[in-house]
């Protein structure tokens, strides 16, 4: 593979493995969405698809399908919480996902992660901030 294929065809298909991918915009990718129109996309042959870099045509990473981005936003709504919560610096809550996930910290990125993974993410997050919210109401009841 030489570097103009992984520049412009990005990394294998999340959802199938593919790395035939096809440059297509945002009006075959997001129909209802003018402001994404003029935008590259790359498409795989099974439906999936990513964007690209600002200004490019360099994919932002492998296609996905519409499960894996779904539970990536998930993801991110969950994760968000937790150290917006000031529970923990965002850093820290990284690195305690990616020991709870079982990866290095270095590749525990929700924007790379399959739907599995994500949706994983999401009930870990959700149980760690209903631990935090039943401590919260236990201390109250303490006082
Ligand atoms: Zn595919």
């Amino acid at each position: 593979m030489t570097v103009s294929d992984v520049l412009n065809e990005g990394r294998a298909c999340i959802e199938c493995g593919s790395q035939a991918h096809r440059l297509s915009d945002g009006r075959e990718a997001y129909p209802h969405r003018g402001d994404l129109h003029a935008k590259p996309f790359w498409f795989c042959g099974c439906g999936a698809f990513v964007g690209c870099h600002p200004g490019t045509t360099n994919a932002l990473g492998a296609p996905a399908g519409k499960r894996t981005k779904r539970g990536r936003t998930d993801a991110h709504k969950a994760f968000d919480r937790i150290w917006k919560s000031g529970d923990m610096t965002r850093k820290s809550a990284y690195a305690w996902l990616a020991e709870k996930l079982g990866v290095p910290a270095k590749d525990c990125h929700i924007s790379f992660m399959d739907g599995d993974t994500a949706y994983r993410v999401v009930s870990i997050c959700q149980e760690r901030t209903e631990a935090l919210r039943q401590a919260a109401r236990q201390s109250k009841g303490a006082e």
